[in-house]
């Protein structure tokens, strides 16, 4: 039986006159994998960030896990230590190394030990293949390293969900294959996870769904077979050509 684990209802986002998420009803249910694909200034990015309350929605609400985190009582920190998010910059702190990258916010936000924040971070870095690379300074990795660290790191705080937001975009080409597999293995392990992505052989390959998004709606929201491979709408036809 599967249950949402993301419920998003009503979301409308405006930052002053501009209005970007115009109505955004989505549902990801526990295990599944949703990559979300549209152009430049669709409201993507806004999306995922409403998901885990980076930005405040002006209209609608977010449930995640069954609780509603748009309920001005919940304790908005509890809620986001369930969500994962993963950038297409990796934020990583140049100033420490790999393991201090991913202890630090363990001892930080949950208060874990030295020891206990050292396991997990052992254990999340051999899961994203990197356990060699433990005492390395950030700045000695290439990005595609970078990014599996940066995956490991929100790992590591044992999120219900996890968020990427263009992952590969800033990575050369033949960097991004090592992140997509990092992301696959996620996926087979049964991850909810939600994908903004230009990568339309992921997202064949690994999505469940393929939610379309332009002008702040979903105008698609389908098996990738049908939302890439035979697709409804003249808008999302004419995305997908611009592509190729
Ligand atoms: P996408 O990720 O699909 O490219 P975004 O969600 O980043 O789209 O942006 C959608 C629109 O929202 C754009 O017009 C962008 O300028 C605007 N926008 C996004 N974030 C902010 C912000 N923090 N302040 C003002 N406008 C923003
Ligand atoms: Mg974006």
């Amino acid at each position: 039986m599967s249950r949402p684990e993301i419920r998003v209802q009503g979301l409308h986002k405006s930052f002053g006159d501009n209005h970007v998420l115009r109505g955004i009803d989505l549902e990801i249910d526990q295990g599944e994998v949703v990559c979300v694909i549209g152009p430049s200034g669709s409201g993507k990015s806004t999306l995922l960030r409403c998901v885990n309350l980076l930005e405040e929605p002006s209209e609608g609400q977010v449930f995640v896990g069954g609780t509603e985190i748009t309920d001005p009582d919940v304790d908005i920190d509890a809620a986001r230590r369930r969500i994962g998010m993963v950038f297409q910059q990796f934020n990583l702190f140049p100033h420490l190394t790999v393991t201090e990258n991913l202890t630090l916010p363990q001892r930080r936000v949950l208060g874990r030990g030295r020891a206990e924040a050292a396991r997990v971070a052992a254990e999340n870095l051999a899961r994203v293949g990197l356990a060699e690379k433990a005492a390395a300074y950030p700045a000695s990795l290439s990005g595609g390293q970078q990014q599996r660290v940066a995956i490991a790191r929100a790992l590591a705080m044992g999120p219900d969900v996890m968020l990427f937001d263009e992952p590969t975009s800033a990575l050369d080409p033949e960097l991004v294959g090592d992140v997509l597999a990092v992301m696959r293995g996620l996926a087979e392990e049964g991850m909810t996870m939600m994908v903004v992505t230009h990568e339309m052989t992921f997202a064949r390959e690994v999505a469940d769904r393929v939610v379309f998004m332009d002008g702040g709606v979903v105008v698609e929201d389908g098996s990738p077979d049908q939302v890439i491979g035979a697709p409804r709408h003249e808008r999302t036809r004419h995305f997908l050509s611009r592509l190729l």
